[in-house]
């Protein structure tokens, strides 16, 4: 495949943005290739500006559960465009998308629309914090909750791409109030509430993990910590940025049988567009300006165009049969091709991962096992026959309803033919 085009625009995009790049994982720094630059995607299909085809797996980090350019959210944007980008005052198209949610997720009783996913958890964590009066929160090694301050310790996805283990640029004092547990480990849970628990405001989870490669909740392990958070009065916020419409409907919390405090929705939730949420218990969420004292603002937020695309995606995904059902389907044939090929997965509905590892993968230490050299010799022999996904181990693969039977059973093809390609060499 050329790539030559994509070489020339990245290395003029060198001259304006660090690394080239508007966030640090498309760089594709690990894997030893130029980032592609991408003309245009309809489906299940990306293009890049040479002309070359992909099946598309990253589908926008997650956002894309439709595929691209779903006509219907298309043309939903396009109506609204057309009324005005931006009114930064109420409009009605908010009160149908937060409809929407409640509907679906009805533990947020009361939401609030953002702009992304790191400033939904920001604020969902400084409510907890107003609301319980308490600094200390609780967050895995290798979750990732997007890059405020101070969740950023062993924070996963491009930090651990990139081998970042923090942040500069962080002080001290911002991270001073964040506890590191293990994910899928309760005793380590246990032991920070035992010391601190009067002081934890909350813990912070991914019920999915998936910012460190995809790894699933133990069995018992969300209501454990639905149980420890209930007994010592702090609050379970979930970030369910990218499980969230994603496991089901009514995201993890639905999948997995156990209701948090709050929430945080962010990627498919905006339909493609910079929109996240975040929402919960009543009276938590009434601490926040202006019936609290939580502030929280937003020139954008709540802008219509994002709305408009975000209310669109959810009532395709309610109103399609099967969605759910066909996402499950599809995505465990590739999780059974890998498997045959010989790798080692782990899956939870559309989100996959393969890691290069003999250990079985549940929490970070495991997941950096990984031998990220193998990783990148099959991100580039998958690159290589039309098949886009994310240039890093520690990501998830996305399966969309766009994805074709026949698109799916190319994938598999070409992963049953890997064995002798990626895991034999060293
Ligand atoms: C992507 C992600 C975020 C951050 O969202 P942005 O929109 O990139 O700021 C937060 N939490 C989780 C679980 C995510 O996957």
């Amino acid at each position: 495949m050329k790539t030559e085009k994509s070489e020339s625009l990245y290395n003029k995009a060198l001259k304006f943005m660090p690394g080239g790049v508007n966030s640090p994982v498309r760089a594709c720094r690990n894997v030893g290739r130029v980032p592609l630059f991408i003309d245009h995607a309809a489906g299940d299909k990306i293009y890049d500006v040479d002309g070359n085809e992909y099946i598309d797996y990253v589908c926008s980090w997650g956002p894309n559960i439709l595929g691209s350019c779903h006509p219907e959210v298309i043309k939903a944007v396009k109506k609204s465009c057309e009324k005005g980008l931006t009114f930064g005052a109420c409009h009605e198209g908010e009160i149908e998308l937060a409809h929407l949610i409640r509907k679906h997720i009805p533990s947020m009783e009361l939401l609030r629309l953002v702009n992304s996913g790191t400033e939904a958890v920001m604020s969902a964590v400084r409510a907890a914090r107003g609301y319980t009066g308490r600094d200390k929160i609780v967050k895995f090694e290798g979750c990732y909750h997007g890059h405020s301050d101070d969740l950023l310790v062993k924070a996963g996805s491009g930090l651990l791409t990139n081998s970042i283990p923090d942040s500069a640029g962080v002080p001290g004092s911002c991270t001073e109030n964040t506890l590191l547990a293990a994910y899928n480990n309760k005793q380590s849970v246990e032991k920070l509430f035992e010391k601190y628990g009067e002081d934890i405001a909350c813990i912070i989870v991914e019920p999915c993990a998936a910012n460190m490669g995809v790894v699933p909740p133990q069995d018992g392990f969300l209501q454990f910590l639905r149980n420890i958070t209930k007994e010592y009065g702090s609050l379970l916020i979930f970030d369910e940025v990218i499980t969230g419409f994603r496991l089901s409907l009514g995201g993890a919390q639905e999948y997995y049988g156990v209701t948090p405090d709050l929430t945080t929705l962010g990627k498919i939730v905006g339909g493609g567009m910079p929109l996240a949420v975040y929402g919960g218990k009543r009276e938590v969420m009434e601490c926040v300006a202006p019936l609290g004292s939580v502030y929280q603002a937003g020139t954008l937020s709540g802008n219509p165009t994002a709305v408009s695309a975000g209310t669109a995606t959810l009532k395709i995904l309610e109103q399609s049969e099967n969605l759910y059902a066909e996402l499950e389907r599809k995505s465990r044939k590739i999780e059974l091709a890998m498997k045959k090929a010989g790798l080692n997965v782990n899956r939870e509905g559309s989100l996959i991962t393969a890691f290069f590892t003999d250990k079985r993968v549940v929490d970070f230490n495991t997941a950096i096992t990984s031998d990220t050299k193998k990783f990148s010799a099959f991100f580039g022999y998958l690159q290589d026959r039309g098949i886009y996904c994310a240039p890093s181990q520690f990501e998830a693969m996305f399966v969309s309803a766009a994805h074709s039977e026949a698109d799916i059973d190319y994938t598999c093809d070409v992963i049953s033919k890997i064995a002798p390609l990626v895991l034999n060499q060293d």
